[in-house]
């Protein structure tokens, strides 16, 4: 700790965002970097404490204190070092984990947190920019293939583990271009793609396969897959959307939020050469369905397209601005976000039951709602209050209500055990969190198609413990051959 007065000196810095008028201007990223004394400052507000909570808010357990410290004294390259110890990629959490770690900060509990999530970004663009961060190619070669299917955090990061291992890997990934959702859900305007595209080249050559356009259990069947390689890591994600099948559903112009914001990225990837009019939201009314961060990049996708108005709704009621008493530090806040999207105007509701999409000649031009009073949340028990029904008019409705499983045939096809959530259940270890070996022998998962829906954070945590799991499986088959 360099500062010992550092978080009584420094309050916490707003990022350097463009003005939300000049942001709708583009499909970029639009926040720029602090100058060096800022960074310094920041870090200096890190008290080093005893028991950094930090830690034990953060999925993969970074040593934030160590890196503020090396930041604070301007040793960039040792702070890089430390974060990379234990986080694959920083350079995507640093642009949009929603930072448990700053939610469990010590500072937090009378003063605002220290900007980790910031800070660690810094770290890992100074770390491309200087060359610390390369490909690294094992110097022996285990001889075993391990294939990862899919290529969202989970996959990549489990990759990545496992070539450092020495183990040759494939990923194979049934869309055109390895990310899963930081590639195709999440905006441009959060994640440049160029970011994913740069990470992906060192990964190749560090020797890791990329299989893109091939589908596990269509392209290349489970047996084939099976007889090929010694170890297989499922990374599958969690992909069905929840939907909502009241009246009129069929009608055109409600569509599920992945498939406007894919259609989006592809956009600007040039996968897709024209914006599809019925995705499209320019001069038209957006109703976005469901108040949680894939709502809030429908809001920031359809301002940016050029919608008239946009309206997001929410079944549960408001948060509360500040913690609650039932909810203290160090909890994650149930508290009212406000992103970037939001700040860039919407009108936001909530305790509001979708009833029905109202159409003309097909096409949606409304949607009926009505308000609910909750009576009991823990058992999700509602009640509608009588006469507060609403038509709020709309030409585009985005179901952004999150995801229920993931897709069941290819661990059908694999003939997997599933948890009640209908995730696919994993036996484990104990030290590893539950994060291992499927129901069947050397078969894995991680990511959001073992924990169901989650965060970037997450996936990246359990592809390192799987990784881990399938290295100890690998050595222990090779003990006893
Ligand atoms: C719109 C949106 C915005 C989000 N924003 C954030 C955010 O800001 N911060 C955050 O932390 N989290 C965010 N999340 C959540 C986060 O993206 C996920 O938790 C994370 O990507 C899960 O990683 P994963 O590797 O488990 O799965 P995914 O990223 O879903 O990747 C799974 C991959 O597997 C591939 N696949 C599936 N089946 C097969 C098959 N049979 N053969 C080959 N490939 C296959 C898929 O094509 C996909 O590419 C967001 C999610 C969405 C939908
Ligand atoms: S909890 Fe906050 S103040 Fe304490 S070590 Fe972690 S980042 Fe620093």
């Amino acid at each position: 700790m360099g500062d010992i007065q550092g978080f009584l000196r420094y309050g916490r810095e707003p990022k350097n965002k463009q003005a939300a008028s000049q942001r709708l201007q583009h499909f970029k990223e639009f926040v720029e970097p602090w100058n060096e004394q800022q960074y310094h400052e920041q870090a200096a507000r890190c008290m080093d404490c005893g028991v950094p909570f930090c830690h034990q808010g953060c999925p993969l357990g970074n040593k934030i204190p160590d890196f503020n410290d090396a930041v604070y004294r301007g040793q960039w390259k040792e702070a890089w070092e430390v974060l990379k110890s234990t986080n694959n990629f920083p350079e995507f959490t640093g642009r949009i984990c929603p930072a448990p770690c700053e939610a469990s900060c010590v500072l937090g509990l009378n003063n605002a947190a220290v900007n980790i999530e910031h800070i660690e970004l810094e770290i890992a663009e100074r770390a491309f920019q200087e060359g610390w961060e390369h490909a690294i190619v094992p110097s022996d070669d285990t001889g075993y293939r391990v294939a990862v299917v899919g290529s969202g955090p989970a996959g990549l990061a489990a990759a990545e583990e496992l070539r450092k291992q020495g183990h040759s890997v494939t990923v194979f990934e049934r869309d055109e271009a390895p990310g899963g959702l930081l590639r195709l859900g999440i905006p441009d305007f959060k994640l440049d793609k160029t970011v994913i595209d740069r990470r992906i080249e060192l990964m190749q050559r560090a020797g890791i396969d990329f299989c893109c356009d091939t589908e596990i259990g269509n392209d290349i069947s489970v047996t084939e897959l099976e007889e090929r390689f010694d170890a297989i890591v499922l990374c599958v994600g969690a992909t069905v959307p929840r939907d909502l099948p009241i009246p009129g559903r069929s009608l055109s112009g409600v569509h599920f939020a992945m498939d406007f914001l894919s259609h989006q990225n592809r956009l600007i990837s040039g996968k897709v050469d024209r914006i599809s009019s019925e995705l499209n939201a320019k001069n038209k009314k957006v109703l976005v369905i469901g108040g949680g961060d894939t709502g809030a990049d429908c809001v920031g996708t359809s301002n940016r397209q050029g919608a008239l108005c946009v309206t997001q709704i929410e079944l549960m009621e408001k948060p509360p601005e500040e913690r609650t008493v039932t909810n203290p530090w160090p909890e994650w806040p149930m508290t009212l976000k406000t992103s970037s999207s939001h700040e860039e105007g919407v009108a936001r509701d909530w305790s509001v039951l979708t009833k029905r999409f109202i159409g003309e000649d097909g096409k949606l031009t409304g949607v009926e709602t009505i308000r609910i009073r909750w009576t009991d949340k823990a058992k999700f028990r509602y009640e509608e209050i009588p006469g507060s029904e609403e038509v709020i008019e709309c030409d585009l409705a985005f179901l952004a209500i999150g995801f229920a499983h993931h897709e069941k045939s290819l661990s059908t096809l694999f003939g997997l055990e599933l948890d009640p959530n209908r995730n696919v259940k994993t036996t484990g270890f104990k030290a590893l969190k539950k994060t291992g070996e499927t129901s069947r022998s050397m078969i894995f998962a991680a990511g959001d198609c073992r924990r169901g829906q989650s965060l970037v954070v997450w996936a990246i945590a359990e592809g390192r413990r799987a990784a881990m799991a399938v290295n100890n499986s690998l050595e222990k088959a090779a003990l006893q051959a």
